[in-house]
């Protein structure tokens, strides 16, 4: 008997054995095509022999020292070329390990910055729905997965959700792709008057949203009213590219494509690639001094935030994204891969819409794709696509999500960007597998 707990509590799993670039291999010798990076985590693939003598190296040197007593150079050297790649005005970065601690931060950032600045009364949060920004509670409670929250309700911090942008499904017959940007992005106004500016403190959203919609990415235009709509009221912009950042949609920053830049910004996943877990939270300059020109202090942190290791690994990872040119291959051989599905799966009965950025695509499962009608929820559609995918030897990453309070499908894929052209081909056939198995056209 296992003693691990599972994340399910009665499936049986295979044991991961090693890895082999694009490819896990489990102690029974089968190869599984890592189509979803995990969870959007493995950009370099599971051998890179960079991150992985970074990490011998930094162990020879110390594996840890507390930042209450000592900075170190990897930690150093990470956050320079962060901020020499971030967006225009992030100026600080904030470690720590892994993407709801990077939500969490960011969010106790914001209220402390409120409270620096005169401003103690804003405290309230909007978000949006079909949104995740982790499992901790202050990152649950921000996020708009109604399933994930409901049982955590009465434990958390009152949120306002607004609508996502969603083409999709939102986009109304007649409306224009810019017009349908500003209405929803215009929600955000509304809902501000409706708390009261001097209520709020921030609006958090994931530029590209991921796991609870598959690579939704917002229309043009959305983000820059976001970003108006926000100064006009003092409002902080939070974003959340914990998945969709690092490279993932073809540029290290997915906010990047959007031409805004927010305030506060979280990442992880991608940082650290699997190899070490690790998560970063990033500030304007602005905020960073309203802290250390009033109580000089951050009222936050954990024990391994700024892990000597973990950002060893991450600076390695972070030089391949940049000076290695891999956010850029993100983006070719994200074309590669999107001309691939729509080749396969353009005119499949049961795929309504195949979207998203670079390596960060989406495929929205419906009964119908004439009027869009998701499958009942009892087909476990997204379940059963897993399991038979997972048996054709493809790790991909189907959820169910919420729409218009029915349950919806979609097939997440965020392949390691690594991968070759017969590698885009294997993982089109094999989900192709799994489609035809579930959902025979
Ligand atoms: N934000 C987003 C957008 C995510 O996708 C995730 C993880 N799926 C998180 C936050 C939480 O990150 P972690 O699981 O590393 O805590």
């Amino acid at each position: 008997m296992s003693h691990v707990f599972p994340r399910h509590c009665h499936a049986t799993q295979p044991t991961v054995a090693r890895g082999d670039g694009a490819y896990l291999i489990d102690t029974a010798g089968k190869r599984y095509l890592d189509g979803s990076g995990g969870a959007a985590v493995s950009c370099l693939g599971h051998s890179d022999a960079d991150v992985t003598d970074a990490i011998r190296a930094q162990l020879d040197k110390v594996a840890f020292a507390h930042t209450g007593f000592m900075t170190s150079e990897p930690a150093e050297r990470l956050a320079d070329l962060l901020i020499a790649h971030a967006p225009a005005g992030l100026d600080r970065v904030y470690f720590v390990s892994g993407g709801s601690e990077a939500m969490e931060a960011a969010l106790k950032l914001a209220r402390q910055y409120m409270i620096e600045t005169g401003q103690p009364q804003r405290h309230r949060v909007i978000a949006r729905r079909q949104s995740y920004h982790g499992n901790t509670l202050g990152a649950l409670a921000t996020g708009g997965n109604l399933w994930r929250r409901e049982p955590f309700a009465p434990m958390m911090i009152e949120t306002s959700h607004i609508a996502p942008c969603y083409a999709y499904r939102g986009q109304q017959d007649g409306e224009s792709e810019e017009a349908y940007g500003l209405r929803v992005a215009d929600e955000l106004e509304a809902e501000i008057q409706r708390l009261g500016a001097d209520q709020v403190m921030a609006f958090v959203a994931e530029p590209v949203v991921g796991a609870t919609s598959g690579a939704v990415p917002p229309v043009t235009g959305y983000f820059r009213r976001i970003r108006e709509i926000c100064d006009r009221h003092g409002v902080l912009l939070i974003l959340d590219e914990v998945m969709c950042g690092m490279g993932r949609t073809g540029t290290l920053f997915a906010c990047e494509q959007d031409g805004i830049a927010p305030d506060i910004t979280a990442i992880a996943k991608g940082l650290g690639a699997g190899y070490q877990p690790v998560g970063a939270m990033l500030c304007t300059g602005t905020i960073y001094d309203a802290i250390s020109g009033g109580s000089g202090f951050f009222q936050h942190g954990h024990t391994y935030i700024g892990h000597p290791v973990a950002t060893a690994a991450a600076l390695a990872v972070l030089t391949k994204l940049t000076d290695g040119g891999m956010a850029a291959r993100a983006a070719r051989v994200g074309r590669t891969l999107r001309a691939a599905l729509e080749d396969r799966f353009a005119q499949h009965p049961h795929v309504g819409d195949i979207r998203g950025r670079g390596m960060f695509l989406g495929l929205e499962i419906v009964e119908d794709r004439e009027t869009k009608t998701p499958f009942a929820p009892d087909r476990q559609v997204a379940k059963h696509l897993k399991a038979r995918a997972f048996e054709a030897g493809l790790i991909c990453y189907p959820m169910g999500g919420t729409i218009d309070g029915r349950q919806g499908a979609h097939v997440l894929l965020a392949p390691p960007f690594i991968l070759s052209n017969d590698q885009v081909g294997e993982l089109v056939d094999k989900l192709s597998t799994a489609m035809d198995a579930v959902l025979p056209a």
